[in-house]
């Protein structure tokens, strides 16, 4: 017969790694089932500063991995498998990926969320020759190349402080009249000179001849639209998108119950509606999204899921 897990966490990102980290303390049997690479979104983020503890050369991938020895370091296993369908119907929960099928006692759903996208024309045609959504990733590309962070929120304004170490020019356009960016952040970004803000402008189209070349921007109170062009000597510039994040959860739609933007509603012990199934990290609805509340939640759904377990199994 094959294993039965005791927790089954789906993710790998923060709060999965927290919810490893806790099962593995407790004893419990536990299975990581990560469909692309450990981390999550945190891994595209140069610097963490407001993870407690982590105050200096703390980048993304340093954290993660620290993550991720700790939760092998208690037992945990990891997998890189992406799940294909489930079964929560019964006690025993399954869950398939492409290379099999694994049973568990109780699930953890931490699937977390990826970048939205603009769905301007030319956005996916030019998505990695030009655009871009991840500045830990491509900054470096545009070394010296004039660059566009569309949005206004946390990740824009820091990533876009970010970028300016690289570009030689970085310009903010955000679709409102003022950032939603936490005041700190602002401050550092009005202070830096490589950094100009676009206000009340969304974009239009990104187009080019195999990399992008221009981008055509409209205001929203006047209409008008404006044309950027890549200068003569360098050729093209980048956008780099980041107008916030989708959760992961469509494969969860018909089961679990999830709110009007797709993020799975738990209770404050982190548990769905569906008994044994448990939910953490960004994928779950809540006001704040951080790695700090991330791991919080994974914390709190292991002992839920211990819980449950010597209630139900013992
Ligand atoms: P966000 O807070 O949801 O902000 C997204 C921004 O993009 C908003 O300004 C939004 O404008 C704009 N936007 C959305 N769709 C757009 C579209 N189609 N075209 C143009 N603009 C669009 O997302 P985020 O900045 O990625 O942050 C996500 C979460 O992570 C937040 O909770 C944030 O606090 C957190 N975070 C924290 C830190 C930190 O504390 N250091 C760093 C990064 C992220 P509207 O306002 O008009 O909707």
């Amino acid at each position: 017969m094959s294993k039965i897990y005791d927790v089954l966490i789906i993710g790998g990102g923060p709060a999965g790694l927290s919810a490893g980290l806790y099962a593995g303390r407790a004893k419990l049997s536990t299975l990581i089932l990560e469909g692309e690479k450990a981390g999550g979104q945190i891994v595209t983020t140069d610097e963490v500063e407001n993870y407690p503890g982590s105050i200096e050369d703390t980048t993304g991938p340093k954290l993660i991995k620290r993550m991720v020895d700790q939760f092998k370091h208690f037992g945990g296993e990891m997998k890189f498998e992406e799940v294909t369908s489930y079964d929560f119907s019964q006690k025993i929960k399954k869950v398939s990926t492409s290379a099999g099928e694994y049973e568990a006692k109780t699930v953890i759903v931490a699937t977390g969320a990826k970048p939205r996208k603009l769905g301007a024309p030319g956005e996916d045609k030019f998505t990695g020759k030009g655009v871009s959504y991840c500045a830990t990733c491509d900054a470096a590309f545009f070394e010296d190349f004039e660059v566009f962070v569309i949005g206004g929120g946390d990740t824009a304004v820091e990533e876009s402080l970010f970028i300016s170490k690289f570009a030689s020019k970085v310009t903010v356009v955000h679709r409102r009249d003022e950032l939603k960016a936490a005041k700190s952040i602002q401050e550092k970004a009005f202070a830096n000179e490589k950094i100009n803000f676009i206000y009340d402008t969304e974009v239009v189209s990104i187009e080019g001849d195999g990399i992008v070349e221009k981008m055509t921007l409209r205001n929203r109170n006047t209409g008008e639209e404006t044309v950027i062009n890549a200068n003569e000597e360098d050729g093209t510039f980048g956008i780099f998108v980041m107008v916030g994040y989708l959760p992961q959860t469509k494969i969860f739609e018909n089961v679990l119950t999830l709110d009007k933007g797709g993020y799975i509603i738990g209770d404050a012990n982190m548990k769905t509606n569906v008994d044994g199934v448990f939910v953490a990290g960004d994928c779950r609805q809540k006001t704040l999204r951080q790695v700090v509340t991330a791991t919080s939640d994974g914390a709190i759904a292991t002992i839920s899921a211990e819980k449950y377990i010597s209630e139900h199994f013992e």
